[in-house]
């Protein structure tokens, strides 16, 4: 992706692009923003154009730099991901500290990209602004954060800092449209609404939610007829994670209850757990089961706090 495919954000884009155009792009910057809203994404544009090659427009997404940048084997881009354990602790840290001293090795400009920094620990940070406080040349350091606070002011002061804003709910369709031209625009509409515009979201729902929804509304039925409550609950509960997804799951779950339906009234079916429930539940508990699907649909529709959202289910689910 190009700087200027980059959605919204124009503010962001307009003075990192002039950064870009007049080779005055920060040695330490830091991108917050909620999830979702692109800081990765960003963080690997400048990335890429720091270690592009093309005299012109970089990053020009064509030249070995870029090329090898985008399949994350740039010998010159360093990512350490706060997400993964120890990534971006002390002794991380001090390795980094004493790598940056050493040239790039195909590009002019070596990148450290420090990525989800929120659970950065001062000690780490600390350890970080000795490089800050005197910087090799050729070296741009890009952290992600959800919030710039949670960065140490000393850090911070020494940064220049880009906030990424949500977009509205219309953008973040017509940018994910982009990436999923199998769905139909419709679908990827009710998505990125649900998500509040949130892109990171949209894509991730798109990327698996089907399949995801599929899986867990399979599993919510198998564990129906089984006096487990704390699965079941277990289960259900992972419907707030967000409304987008909650909702895929209940499309599914109606489809699973239609298949209990059939089971009970003898009709054959493919799903192994329409058969068990049939078996095991009477038939006014199965018809209430869709009733019941049908009533969480609505009601997660009302925009009903997702905490509860999840418990509420389960109560009924057993009722
Ligand atoms: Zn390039």
């Amino acid at each position: 992706m190009q700087l200027s495919e980059f959605i919204a954000n124009d503010t962001v884009k307009n003075e990192i692009s002039e950064a870009m155009r007049s080779g005055t792009l920060p040695h330490a910057i830091i991108i917050d923003g909620a999830k979702g809203t692109g800081k990765t994404t960003l963080a690997e544009i400048i990335a890429r154009y720091c270690v592009c090659l093309s005299e012109n427009s970089r990053p020009c997404g064509q030249c070995p730099g870029c090329i090898k940048a985008m399949h994350n084997s740039h010998p010159d881009i360093y990512k350490a991901d706060g997400n993964n354990t120890g990534e971006l602790n002390v002794d991380s840290i001090r390795k980094i500290r004493s790598d940056v001293y050493i040239k790039p090795n195909e590009a002019d400009t070596k990148v450290y990209l420090l990525l989800n920094c929120d659970k950065m620990l001062a000690p780490a940070q600390n350890a970080f602004l000795k490089v800050l406080e005197e910087p090799p040349a050729n070296v741009v350091f890009v952290m992600t954060v959800t919030s710039a606070n949670m960065m140490l002011q000393t850090v911070r002061s020494r940064s220049r800092i880009y906030s990424l804003y949500p977009v509205t709910a219309e953008q973040a369709a017509q940018a994910a449209a982009k990436r999923f031209p199998d769905k139909s625009y419709e679908e990827v509409q009710k998505i990125a609404a649900m998500c509040d515009g949130n892109i990171g979201q949209t894509i991730q729902i798109l990327e698996s939610g089907g399949e995801e929804a599929k899986k867990l509304a399979d599993e919510i039925f198998a564990a129906l007829p089984q006096k487990n409550e704390y699965l079941l609950l277990t289960l259900t509960s992972r419907l707030s994670a967000n409304r987008a997804f909650a909702s895929s799951v209940l499309d599914c779950m109606l489809e699973n209850a239609s298949e209990c339906i059939k089971a009970a009234a003898g009709l054959s079916t493919n799903a192994a757990f329409a058969e068990e429930i049939a078996r095991r539940m009477t038939k006014k508990r199965i018809y209430r089961l869709a009733e019941n699907t049908e009533k969480a649909k609505e009601i997660l529709n009302t925009n009903v706090n997702l905490n509860f959202f999840g418990t509420w289910l389960c109560s009924v689910l057993r009722g």
